[in-house]
């Protein structure tokens, strides 16, 4: 399946990068990098690089660019050729315009007194502004428009040449969610953020040797044992030594991003021991319970909903059945339909499948409304091909709040649920009902305590927030 895609549909939340990198001896692990970035690919797609070393004078070997990672690496078997022990690698998703400017793609390489660093990162800095005014006021020099780079510019600062002490050091300066990778030519250390917002787990590749990753569908692509999941404040070092590790935030909560499960990790992940997939079914089979309807048949939007739509069919005794279908061969490419046909409800990506809905009841199954475009447009497409009613299903809460956390959802005002009942929302995106699966049943759904997830966007309830608002 193309979750690359999938996690591109217009109107819906966009995950903000996707790192990895390991530590081996005789291994091209170049290569099995380039492998774990098509395998995050879904992560982000705007960017991709990966830093390899150390070569000769302890360089460190860079390539990155815009674009796919099959884009930046037409010739990944080329990067056999790349002599390297440890690795960086990163895919990226970045906000507005600054996505747009090459020199924000990762891993970002900078020399310092002790040789080079190279780093990647997944998240966002509540305290940025702040670290970047101080730094910039000691006479910091910045590349990027990056939060990642502020770490850089905090371990040169710090004067250890050990990168793991100067991490530990700095490492607790740094607010907000993360989940980090960077190298210095000798090591690659690894570490979360003290609530654990972004995922990041250890795995343990055939023929010797570590690896870490955002998710463990990376470790399946490169034939790696998953370990665990690494801690909340926990860094870990790999190195010739092994694995070492050392908690660096103290932490006693664990926050990883429930939109994790929802919709953005592959559904052949597994985070904090649940996988993916089965989650998502739970969700569909919950949400048939608290919001059943009479209908003919189930559908689910390709590809993040399709899990949650088999569980609701399941459930609720109804078949399942393929009522859109995508094209997935738009990819990236921006081509802007005339007036008319955006009236009509053309979209290019998705298409209804007419001699399935004709004259149906559907049970159209999302995983989340953000804005309620992508809802509106998905429900003309249904009622263009015949489905008699359309009611919307969604394996999730309302989207009431913005994510402080790395996440790209629209400010509040923007959100159809801001400010709105769930009853006022059918007539805006053109349903004949409309039910939420309620917060309570999607963490059931997850298996883990309410305690062990940030669900912020959707109950108000921010583990952590920047300073204007009181942090
Ligand atoms: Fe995830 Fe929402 Fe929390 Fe952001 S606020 S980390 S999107 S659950």
């Amino acid at each position: 399946m193309d979750y690359g895609v999938a996690a591109q549909r217009p109107g819906k939340l966009r995950e903000a990068c996707g790192v990895c990198g390991g530590y081996a001896q005789d291994q091209p692990l170049a290569y099995l990098t380039c492998f774990a970035l098509y395998a995050l690919q879904h992560r982000g797609q705007e960017s991709a690089g990966i830093a390899a070393g150390p070569g000769e004078g302890r360089k460190i070997w860079l390539k990155k660019g815009m674009g796919l990672v099959s884009e930046v690496f037409p010739d990944s078997a080329d990067l056999k050729g790349v002599v390297s022990k440890l690795t960086v690698g990163h895919v990226r998703y970045s906000y507005g315009l600054e996505g747009r400017n090459p020199e924000n793609a990762q891993p970002l390489k900078l020399r310092y007194r002790y040789g080079e660093l190279a780093v990647a990162h997944n998240g966002h800095l509540l305290n940025a502004l702040e670290l970047r005014a101080e730094l910039e006021e000691q006479g910091a020099i910045f590349q990027t428009d990056t939060d990642s780079e502020l770490l850089a510019h905090l371990v040169a600062r710090q004067g250890s040449e050990q990168l793991e002490e100067a991490l530990a050091a700095v490492v607790p300066r740094l607010k907000g969610a993360f989940a980090f990778i960077v190298t210095d030519g000798r090591k690659v250390v690894g570490f979360r953020d003290g609530y654990g917002f972004r995922p990041l787990s250890l795995g343990a590749l055939q023929g010797g040797g570590y690896f870490l990753a955002s998710e463990t569908c990376a470790f399946d692509t490169i034939q790696a044992r998953f370990i665990r999941d690494l801690e909340p404040g926990e860094m870990v070092v790999l190195d010739e030594e092994g694995v070492s590790s050392k908690k660096i935030i103290a932490s006693e909560q664990s926050n990883l991003c429930i939109f994790e499960y929802i919709y953005f990790a592959r559904p052949d992940s597994n985070l904090q021991g649940k996988n993916v997939h089965l989650v998502r079914r739970e969700l569909g089979r919950r949400l048939a319970r608290e919001h059943p309807v009479e209908a003919d048949i189930v559908s689910g939007v390709p590809d993040s909903s399709i899990a949650a739509a088999s569980g609701f069919a399941e459930e609720a005794g109804l078949p399942y059945e393929m009522s859109l279908v995508k094209n997935r061969y738009i990819g990236r490419t921006f081509i802007k339909p005339t007036q008319k046909m955006r009236e009509e409800g053309v979209d290019l990506k998705l298409n209804a499948v007419q001699k399935i809905v004709e004259g149906k009841r559907v049970v159209l199954v999302d995983d989340s409304i953000v804005r309620g475009t992508t809802s509106l447009k998905l429900i003309n497409i249904m009622r263009r091909a015949g489905a008699r009613e359309v009611h919307l299903r969604i394996s999730s809460p309302p989207v009431t709040g913005s994510c402080y956390y790395g996440i790209d959802i629209p400010d509040a005002e923007d959100l159809i649920a801001y400010n709105r009942s769930p009853a006022e929302i059918p007539a805006l995106v053109g349903a004949d009902s409309l039910g939420y699966l309620s917060i309570n049943e999607v963490v059931n759904a997850v298996g883990l305590p309410k305690e062990k997830l940030c669900c912020a966007c959707f109950t108000g309830h921010y583990p952590v927030l920047p300073k204007l608002r009181g942090y």
